[in-house]
């Protein structure tokens, strides 16, 4: 974003005229390097917060305390915080003091990782003390200065050293590696926003595998401030079977949802976690749902391989799984049962869209299920679920109860009974046979059903 990069340039030399100095720094160094689009600039500077205040029209005091201006221009809007060195640090995470130094060096010195503590000025001249591009280059996740301190001043830091590995798909220096798990314990007075915050981004970088290898087999995660259960779990198959998967959902909420089902967690637990996590309420929203869908559609096909054995024929229990579908989609969504689907197919060890050699062969060889994260005990229903999912999903003419002809009150002036909560089962009742295809979705036809049915519950 150059119009972003002259914006900052332009403060640079504004800030030079006045006799300090003022570069770019940070992330947006680091990712210029790497040829990675960059969201924003922050500027480090000489001049004292007060001074920048006064050179620049529109400035917000962000955090006069800790040096940092808001400075707005037409160009866009950067940070712009004053040179400093931390003193002690409390709680393994908050500097005790901060304070003001002349010399950018020391400033980048106090920064977490080498490919973090660059500077550039205003004519693209790098400052590079740490050897942040040679770690760059060698995909190297390193702390400025010794890890062990490093870490012990801040424990969040172990956390970003994990995200930046998943994220810009690095490695750990051995050294940083070993300090993190000598004092992963340290993390249990970092907040958990704090962790959600790494944790969500790390799981929503490209190589969430990565990440999460990094993650379970630091250890890390069994010492935060509240537990986070199976997220929490050491190093084991079932992990090694989860991160096998984990990339084929796109989302981090359905990659989440993914850990919770690999775990076998139920959707009680991983709302504990969520909560732990402080998740917001979307997130949230794009995990549960999924979970709960998930359980029932792995509930009906049990159901229907357990009819499909007892008549001897593998179509018998598929009306009822079709129900069981559209009832899933009436109650948790389309949205989620898509995810709950995909979920599956990637459980299952397949690309979503193909037809699964993975399962077939679970299929053909039941103890070999047992290797599988959990429900592929159930091969036939499941596939049918996720051969035939989707195209019940496209075919349905209804996807909640607002889409059907008919309302609630259509049904309520047809009868002569007083309102209840009869009138919402009838008219799920109805939605459910329109969305599986046995009525059409017409309000005179659903009119006709009502006045015949009357009670159809
Ligand atoms: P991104 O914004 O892409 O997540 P970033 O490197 O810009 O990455 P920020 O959290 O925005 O990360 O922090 C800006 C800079 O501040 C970092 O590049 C690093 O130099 C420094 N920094 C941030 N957090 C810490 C920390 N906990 N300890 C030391 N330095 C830190
Ligand atoms: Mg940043």
């Amino acid at each position: 974003n150059s119009e972003l990069a002259d914006g900052a340039r332009e403060i640079i030399r504004a800030i030079e005229q006045q006799g300090h100095q003022a570069y770019m720094v940070g992330g947006c160094v680091r990712d210029t390097i790497l040829d990675r689009p960059i969201h924003d600039i922050d500027i480090a500077t000489s001049a004292a917060p007060e001074q920048v205040c006064e050179w620049f029209e529109r400035v917000i005091p962000t955090g006069l305390q800790h040096g940092t201006v808001t400075v707005v221009t037409k160009r866009g809007t950067y940070e712009v915080t004053t040179f400093r060195r931390e003193g002690g640090y409390v709680d393994n995470r908050r500097p005790a003091s901060v304070e003001f130094i002349t010399d950018v060096t020391e400033d980048l010195r106090r920064r977490d990782f080498t490919m973090n503590a660059m500077a550039v000025d205003a004519d693209g001249m790098l400052l590079d003390p740490f050897d942040g591009q040679v770690d760059l280059q060698a995909h190297r996740v390193r702390t400025v200065g010794h890890a062990e301190e490093r870490f012990s001043e801040d424990a969040l830091r172990m956390l970003r050293a994990l995200r930046f590995a998943s994220v810009l798909q690095m490695r750990i220096a051995k050294g940083t590696w070993r300090a993190l798990v000598k004092l992963r314990a340290g993390l249990a007075p970092v907040a958990m926003e704090r962790v959600r915050e790494e944790l969500w981004k790390l799981t929503a970088g490209p190589d969430p595998a990565r990440g999460w290898a990094f993650v379970v087999r630091s250890g890390i995660l069994a010492y935060a401030k509240e537990p986070l259960l199976f997220l929490a779990h050491p190093w084991s198959a079932r992990w090694q079977s989860a991160l096998a998967v984990l990339g084929q959902v796109e989302t981090p909420e359905l990659r989440f949802a993914l850990l919770a089902l690999v775990h076998g967690a139920s959707a009680e637990e991983a709302q504990a976690v969520c909560l732990a996590l402080r998740l917001s309420g979307a997130q949230q929203d794009g995990i549960l749902p999924v979970l709960r869908a998930h359980a029932q559609l792995a509930a009906a096909a049990q159901a229907a391989s357990a009819a499909a054995a007892a008549q001897g024929a593998a179509s018998a229990g598929e009306a009822a799984l079709r129900r069981a579908f559209a009832q899933a989609v009436l109650a948790y969504g389309e949205t989620a049962v898509r995810g709950a689907l995909a979920c599956r197919q990637a459980m299952l060890g397949a690309s979503e869209g193909e037809q699964p050699a993975a399962v077939q062969q679970a299929s053909m060889q039941p103890q070999a299920a047992a290797d599988l994260p959990h429900e592929c005990a159930e091969p036939h229903a499941a596939c049918t679920l996720l051969r035939m999912g989707p195209q019940w999903l496209n075919a349905m003419p209804v996807r909640q109860l607002s889409d059907l002809a008919i309302k609630g009150r259509d049904i309520l002036e047809a009868s002569e009974r007083p309102a209840g909560p009869w009138v919402r089962a009838n008219l799920e009742h109805i939605w459910i046979k329109v969305a599986v295809g046995a009525l059409p979705n017409e309000r005179d036809a659903l009119m006709n059903v009502v006045r015949k049915g009357g009670d159809t519950t």
